[in-house]
């Protein structure tokens, strides 16, 4: 690589350089008094993070680990779960838990849309004698760029009394999520994604709900078993040895994060979703998810006319070093996707506009490459 990258997928993200350098300390003991130290302030503070005066946990894992331990923590074979999925992520979910002997049935909505409250509100007061155990949601499908209405979901989940189990992989630190106040009883986050720190962690918020329901959980875990995490963690330690580096970049990024606040991380992530989109439409490209419920995580963009999306990476990538990310599983090739969230900036945004502009142009297209730019700008100004 001979020149800068500019990485604007949907994780791995950008990393802050006092992010990067506060994982390069010396390794320390696991189980001494330095770790106990990081990992108590990162606990206060990802609690602030996920809006929850509840439990959280620190474990080592990509966030599919995340997910697996809420499935085996939660749930036992042959427990009736309900799946709400707009996407990839969403069924990824729905498959660890058939993995593990859950009876899975899946609420699917059109990919590119966002989830019904109401149509979940209909399959639930439909199941009278309270089979249902637990109901499986993303807050942010990446896949599509989707965020569904949790804060209309969750209150509807809580009436049935099932427990609501959250995917907020790609949501948490972008978008707003109030685990307390919308009744989410487990939240999974991955640190690769809004967190600004490299891959390796994953978070779990839980509450009293979802410590009930794990008493009587009877799928066999080990790793993943959060009772050993609570027991750990009141001595300030891991059950296993962790990602000891990951744990002081996230120490350092929370400092960042919450000097200026959730509601400032959540506007900015805002602001420069909104231009993005705007650049995008400026140079003649159509979005793909409902513009109701547009993530301002990560753009999902349609196929331009007569231009592959493989070719259109490739110039991205060698020629402007910008990286996107394309579109997964039966979208291959129907959409690419920008993400543009956690260490993203503005010049960020108005640089990939610029290049994306050039490169349509350079592939073929009719466009004036600099529109994305002055549309994204404009944006930018009025917000
Ligand atoms: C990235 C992502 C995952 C998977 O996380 P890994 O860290 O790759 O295991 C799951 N769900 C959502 C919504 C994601 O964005």
């Amino acid at each position: 690589m001979n020149q800068k990258q500019l990485l604007m997928i949907p994780g791995p993200t950008p990393v802050p350089q006092s992010v990067l350098l506060a994982g390069a300390g010396e390794m320390i003991n696991h189980r001494g008094p330095e770790f106990a130290e990081a990992l108590a302030a990162c606990t206060e503070g990802l609690k602030k993070v996920f809006q929850t005066e509840q439990d959280v946990f620190i474990l080592t894992g990509s966030g599919t680990g995340g997910l697996e331990a809420a499935v085996v923590n939660m749930l036992s074979p042959g427990d009736s779960v309900l799946s709400v999925s707009i996407g990839v992520f969403g069924d990824r979910f729905a498959s660890i838990a058939e993995a593990f002997g859950a009876k899975v049935e899946p609420l699917n909505f059109e990919w590119g849309a966002a989830a019904d409250p109401e149509k979940i509100r209909e399959r639930l007061a439909a199941d009278k004698d309270k089979k249902i155990k637990a109901v499986l949601v993303t807050h942010n499908e990446t896949s599509t760029g989707v965020t569904n209405d949790l804060a209309a979901i969750g209150p509807i989940v809580r009436e049935h009394g099932a427990l609501l189990l959250v995917d907020g992989i790609s949501s948490l630190v972008a978008i707003d999520c109030q685990t307390d106040k919308w009744g989410l009883d487990l939240v999974v986050a991955g640190s690769q994604k809004a967190f600004m720190i490299p891959p390796g962690l994953t978070f779990i918020a839980m509450n009293d709900r979802a410590w009930a329901a794990m008493e009587k959980a009877a799928i066999p875990r080990f790793y993943w078993d959060l009772g050993k995490a609570k027991d750990y963690l009141e001595r300030g330690q891991t059950p296993w040895t962790p990602a000891v580096p990951q744990v002081f970049q996230l120490q350092k990024a929370l400092d960042i994060l919450l000097a200026g606040g959730m509601q400032a991380s959540f506007t900015r992530h805002a602001r420069q979703a909104a231009a993005v989109r705007a650049g995008a439409q400026a140079l003649g490209l159509k979005l793909f998810a409902d513009p109701t419920h547009a993530s301002n995580a990560v753009t999902s963009v349609c196929k331009p006319d007569g231009v592959e999306i493989s070719d259109l990476r490739s110039l991205m990538r060698e020629k402007y070093g910008v990286v996107l990310a394309g579109g997964q599983q039966r979208l291959k090739n129907d959409i690419f996707r920008i993400g543009h969230l956690g260490f993203v900036g503005e010049s960020d945004i108005v640089a990939t506009l610029g290049a994306l502009g050039m490169t349509l142009k350079e592939l073929g297209a009719d466009v004036d490459a600099s529109a994305g730019v002055s549309a994204a700008v404009k944006s930018l100004e009025a917000e």
